[in-house]
């Protein structure tokens, strides 16, 4: 059995994610110690064990361990059941990353699935839809399978409730990808979501994108939401790329100005804009795992997170390959995944 220590790298809920996902599709049982240890309340958290239920229901898989708080689990794939699921967080914790767990081994399984997925789904520090949806997703389908993504209510911190379905037609083989190039910028547009709350909050984060990105008032929209159970605001820009698109969110949180929150996607927009490169900073960590399933691919894109780091060390326990970070310029980073002992 592989032991991995949950405490390395960033010491987040990724390397659990990750490893879940690989076991599924690798059959490989593990266990994982010191879970989350690298943050404030470590063990699982409600997300961290709906990913664990998840991928038990979906590999037949057995566990010791899989308990709220719990900080070491024992993980034992059985088989890949493509079909029907609804895996509900039961929180604000966030739908996309459970998604996120049991989408890998799905990309290859045996028939098609559907899942219905219920909690956050515009959450700080997660994939919000919209960028699954218009980021992740095209990605996905470049590789070969079909996943289709449709969210039914949107849901935030604290009430959560929000739902979404993703349907998935899976290939035999992931095709390797190189995503080197973005093209330039043919659409771009900024869209405020707001759920029960009042309506300045919008003009004022929508002030701040027209001044910092100096987008017209035709590329700007509200959608205020009637059916999540509680207030919540995010901010989504998305950029229409010839070879990608690009979303980057802001979450609103108590206490939070509405002109922070625009700034944090602002931010990460603007970092994504002046490197020039086809792939943001979150899209590169969540591409590691499809590229090393394919057996290989490349992407240029931002300085790499410590995230991304990470997951790619918990990668290579699972799979013979290799993930390199090189430098291409300052701002410029390339990243290339390849077959173990496959030459440069
Ligand atoms: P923990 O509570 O241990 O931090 P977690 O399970 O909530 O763990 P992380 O391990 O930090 O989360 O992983 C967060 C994931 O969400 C990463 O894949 C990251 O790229 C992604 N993510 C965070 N913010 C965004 C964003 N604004 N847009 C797209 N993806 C995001």
């Amino acid at each position: 059995m592989l032991t991995i220590d949950g405490s390395q790298g960033e010491g987040g809920g990724q390397i659990l994610r990750t490893s879940l996902a690989l076991a599924l599709v690798t059959g490989q049982p593990f266990l994982l110690e010191n879970i989350r240890a690298g943050r404030p309340k470590p063990g699982l958290a409600r997300q961290h064990l709906t990913c664990v239920e998840a991928a038990m229901a979906i590999g037949q898989a057995e566990a010791i361990g899989a308990m709220l708080g719990s900080t070491t689990l024992e993980f034992w794939p059985g088989t890949v059941t493509p079909g029907d699921y609804r895996f509900a967080v039961g929180s604000a914790g966030s739908a996309t990353l459970v998604l996120q767990t049991v989408l890998p081994p799905l990309l290859t399984a045996q028939g098609i699935t559907t899942l219905t997925l219920e909690g956050g789904t515009h959450n700080p520090l997660a994939p919000p839809f919209d960028f699954l949806a218009l980021s992740f997703a095209p990605m996905i389908r470049r590789l070969g399978p079909k996943l289709d993504l449709e969210l039914r209510r949107p849901g935030f911190f604290p009430a959560g409730g929000g739902q979404f379905q993703a349907r998935i037609e899976p290939v035999t083989q992931l095709t390797p990808i190189a995503v080197l190039e973005r093209g330039d910028i043919r659409q771009r547009c900024a869209r405020v979501i707001a759920s029960r709350l009042p309506e300045n909050v919008a003009r004022r984060e929508l002030v701040v994108i027209r001044e910092r990105l100096g987008f017209q008032d035709d590329e700007c929209a509200v959608e205020a939401v009637t059916n999540s159970p509680g207030p919540g605001n995010a901010v989504i820009i998305k950029a229409d790329a010839e070879h990608v698109t690009g979303v980057f969110s802001g979450f609103g949180d108590r206490g939070r100005l509405p002109e922070q929150v625009a700034l944090e996607a602002v931010e990460m927009a603007s970092a994504w804009l002046e490197a020039g490169v086809p792939v943001d900073e979150h899209l590169a960590d969540q591409l590691l795992i499809p590229m090393a399933l394919a057996g290989g691919g490349s992407f240029r894109t931002t300085e790499p997170s410590l995230h991304s780091t990470t997951n790619a060390s918990i990668i290579r326990k699972f799979l013979p390959v290799e993930i390199t970070f090189e430098p291409e310029s300052e701002k410029v980073w390339r990243v290339v995944v390849r077959r173990a002992g496959e030459a440069n």
